[in-house]
């Protein structure tokens, strides 16, 4: 099988190492031309938990020419359409399409692009980090789950599922995937963005009754937009599931904050709390919190755009 990753950040590179000790074939794809020079002179190094280097080839979308069996797509979530748009050339018409990105609404931005019939959709909690061109951090294990967008693609979607267990990623079959993408898109919009506004950890922000209060209001308005779009989400479950992370992740400062406050760079939040806002006001649902957040951290990314 020939596995493209689209977007080979922190968490392509993670799957595309992975994969790569499959009998499968992996390229990377990406733009960054410092990150593309430094994987094919020097190989990708990878620290953490394994300490290697591994020669996997990368380049550019336009530089790659054979049609995949497999894409997975890993760009942030404001750099899919693009990302979708350069790999055209790619997806043949039994090209499996796996979404794996953090947030909502990927799949009518990849519909538009890929039939349905080879759509994947899914979420993962494997983590990664990218220090340097180059060089991968892995720490952790994570699971990932997904499902074929068209029911009649189960054994395909299985079949993908199998590739990603060869390579050690923990996958399962999700028969119905699209709770668990609304319930980690709330765990982020709920930590993450409220962590990079404060600019604390996890731990500091909620150890304030407002900090508390302000999340609980977050992930109500998360579960009345997922009910109005036909998913349930348990309010309580999800309150004790974040209250809990709260004290497991105190000491971390969350990905929203080492984007936007750390290394200054955009957001997804229109995915997360901006999404939620959007769909609300289809279903006539006011969403306050939300959209104040969402203005407030497009606000704090205006302040390094504007420089
Ligand atoms: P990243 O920024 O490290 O990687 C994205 C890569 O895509 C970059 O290297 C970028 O150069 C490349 N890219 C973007 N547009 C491109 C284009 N048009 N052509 C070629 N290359 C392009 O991001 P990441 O941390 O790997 O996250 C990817 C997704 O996975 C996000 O949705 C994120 O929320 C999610 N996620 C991340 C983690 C994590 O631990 N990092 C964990 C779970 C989920």
């Amino acid at each position: 099988m020939l596995i493209y990753i689209a977007g080979s950040g922190a968490m392509g590179c993670r799957f595309g190492y992975q994969l790569s000790k499959t009998n499968h074939e992996v390229i990377l794809l990406d733009n960054w031309a410092d990150h593309i020079k430094a994987v094919n002179e020097q190989g990708l190094r990878v620290t953490g938990d394994i300490e290697e280097t591994v020669q996997i080839p990368m380049m550019l979308p336009s530089q790659a020419t054979r049609q995949a069996d497999l894409i997975i797509l890993f760009t942030k979530a404001m750099q899919l359409t693009t990302m979708l748009s350069d790999i055209q050339s790619l997806i043949g018409s039994d090209t499996k399409v796996l979404c794996l990105l953090n947030g909502l609404g990927h799949q009518e931005v990849i519909s538009q692009y890929v039939p349905l019939k080879n759509i994947l959709m899914g979420v993962t909690v494997w983590t990664a980090g990218l220090p340097e061109p180059g060089h991968v951090n892995l720490k952790g294990v994570g699971t990932v789950n997904l499902q074929s967008i068209d029911p009649a693609e189960k054994e395909a979607g299985q079949a993908v599922a199998q590739v990603l267990n060869e390579a050690g990623l923990n996958a399962t079959y999700d028969e119905d995937v699209v709770p668990s993408i609304w319930r980690k898109a709330c765990v982020n919009g709920s930590m993450n963005s409220t962590c990079a506004l404060v600019d604390c950890t996890i731990g500091q922000f909620f150890a304030s009754q407002e900090g508390k209060d302000l999340v609980k209001a977050i992930i109500h308005e998360f579960v009345i937009v997922a009910k109005a779009e036909g998913v349930v989400l348990n309010e309580d479950e999800m309150v004790q599931y974040v209250m809990d992370t709260s004290i497991k992740a105190a000491h971390h400062y969350p990905s929203m904050h080492q984007d936007l406050v750390q290394n200054k760079r955009l957001t997804e939040i229109d995915y997360l709390n901006g999404a939620v806002n959007q769909m609300g006001q289809k279903h006539g649902i006011d969403t306050p919190v939300c959209r104040t957040i969402t203005q407030l951290i497009h606000a704090k990314e205006s302040l390094f755009q504007n420089k």
